[in-house]
């Protein structure tokens, strides 16, 4: 594998869809895997751009054909990876960012040890419950199930290599540029891209 791979995972709540489009915008070589789902598209989602939005039916069937490189239930509905998009984004050296629940990223992590785990977390109880409270009509019942679906997901922090607390947008935004900037740097990594440059200060008199 001559790419970086990313996954960041969060609960719900934590603010990391936003904080991964602003990484998009400001970080150029990263390509995110746009995931199939079972879930309906939500007002604005656009097939094929959000995810590839499948029937049932079809992402068993995909996943009999061993499409998924890792794939899970959230919530009730499920997800998976496309396995041959990442391999060849990969063997092309692009940096890519996946974007999923713990579940998955416990299973390429089995496949790709290499890969960069990072993990976003709210800056307070306090503000995961506001931004889990959404509209107005929610119930404190169906509030406090969100809570403790964030809670079950935060228990797995520790699995993770990185952990960004998104208080402030812009500042959890660097410390999330600054871990793929560094990752690039790895010298591993340097030693393939910089072969001849390398060889030949190495040969100098
Ligand atoms: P949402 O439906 O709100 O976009 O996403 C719900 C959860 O599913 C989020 O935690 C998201 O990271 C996760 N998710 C999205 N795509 C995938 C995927 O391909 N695989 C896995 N395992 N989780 C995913």
């Amino acid at each position: 594998m001559s790419g970086n791979l990313f996954i960041i995972s969060a609960p719900s709540g934590a603010g990391k869809t936003s904080l991964v489009q602003r990484l998009l915008v400001i970080n150029s070589g990263i390509r995110l895997s746009i995931s199939y789902t079972t879930r309906l598209p939500r007002p604005g989602e656009v097939n094929g751009r959000e995810y590839h939005f499948v029937s049932r039916d079809e992402f068993v069937q995909m996943s009999e054909r061993g499409d998924f490189l890792e794939s899970a239930e959230v919530y009730g509905n499920l997800y998976g990876t496309s396995e041959s998009w990442i391999n060849s984004q990969l063997h092309e050296g692009s940096d890519i960012l996946l974007e999923i629940d713990w579940q998955g990223a416990a299973q390429v992590r089995r496949l790709f040890p290499e890969a960069i785990s990072i993990f976003i977390l709210p800056p307070s109880i306090e503000a995961l419950h506001t931004r889990l409270s959404g509209r107005r009509q929610d119930s404190e019942e169906v509030i406090a199930n969100r809570m403790a679906a964030a809670r079950e997901d935060i228990s797995h922090v520790s699995e993770f290599d990185y952990v960004i607390i998104n208080d402030k947008l812009d500042e959890a935004l660097r410390q999330l540029d600054a871990v793929v900037i560094a990752a690039r740097q790895q010298r591993k990594r340097q030693m393939v891209r910089y072969q001849d440059l390398i060889n030949q200060l190495q040969s100098l008199e």
